[in-house]
């Protein structure tokens, strides 16, 4: 289990999809294999193998002050997603034994962020019990942006068929319906310290955290970047990106941002664990991992 801290915030990895594959192309359509060659000693094998890149699916546990949050809930289990096997009625307990190790059980829960609401951030916001979805955590405020929250509601007003995988109705309107969730707006203070940023592109509300804890700051990014391979490649914005342009924009505004400093960058999807500083080298961007 991968802990560390930043200041007198302690963080934890809780994993739901340790690695899967997803070829270059298809996750970067702007991607060209040849412009990675000078980067390959890096990347292979644990975050490119085979022309695939290398991603995982991770929620990230907060404590500070006696307070647990949570950022971000991956795909959690039994959810309808037909158009992904893998994460199609899935029975997987190992994210919620990953929280058991860190001490603690959903009823322990204070706080869900949501950066987005992909289904693979959202997943574990809602359990099936009865045949009806229900909060996973029961003393939980549920926190997300207010303008992703209206777009994929307006997304879903507009479409007769599941959006987003089906991921706002099963995995956000039952926590809503029940006056857990709470949208909030740039600049929103999430804790003592934790602030939240409007990070859009990927999504059009995308948020990201700004947690600065004892003068230690790290920055969880969401989906801002799936990979380093954005590092090298800022322009290269994901398939999943509702505004390619813009998310390339925020990519490289928050790369500048943290270059040789000494803020962390937190991600959720690398293929490795991913903490790491970001410097430049030779006109691109580098991470330096932390572990
Ligand atoms: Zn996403």
């Amino acid at each position: 289990m991968l802990t560390f801290s930043i200041g007198d915030m302690t963080v934890t990895e809780i994993c739901d999809i340790r690695s899967f594959d997803i070829p270059l192309t298809n996750i970067f359509p702007q991607s060209d294999y040849q412009k990675l060659q000078s980067h390959l000693h890096w990347l292979e094998p644990n975050l490119l193998r085979d022309g695939n890149v290398r991603l995982a699916v991770r929620s990230w546990l907060l404590k500070r002050n006696g307070r647990n949050i949570l950022v971000d809930a991956c795909v959690g289990n039994h959810k309808q997603r037909p158009a992904r096997s893998d994460w199609h009625e899935r029975n997987d307990t190992s994210w919620t034994e990953a929280l058991a190790d860190a001490g603690l059980q959903p009823e322990d829960i204070h706080i869900v962020f949501c950066t987005h609401l992909h289904a693979d951030h959202v997943g574990w916001n809602t359990k099936l019990e009865n045949g009806q979805w229900v909060p996973t955590f029961p003393n939980a405020r549920y926190i997300t942006g207010q303008s992703e929250y209206a777009h994929w509601e307006a997304e879903m007003a507009a479409s007769d068929g599941p959006v987003g995988h089906g991921c706002f109705q099963d995995s956000v309107l039952p926590v809503m319906e029940l006056g857990q969730m709470d949208l909030v707006t740039d600049g929103f203070q999430l804790a003592d310290g934790l602030v939240l940023k409007l990070s859009a592109g990927h999504t059009p509300g995308h948020m990201s955290i700004y947690a600065s804890c004892e003068g230690y700051t790290g920055v969880f990014c969401g989906d801002t970047l799936h990979s380093p391979i954005q590092m090298v490649q800022p322009g290269w914005s994901s398939a999943f990106c509702s505004d390619p342009l813009l998310a390339r924009q925020t990519r490289i505004t928050l790369l500048e941002d943290l270059c040789d400093t000494s803020r962390i960058l937190i991600p959720m999807h690398f293929g490795n664990t991913g903490r790491c500083h970001v410097t430049r080298h030779k006109d691109v961007f580098m991470p330096v991992f932390l572990d």
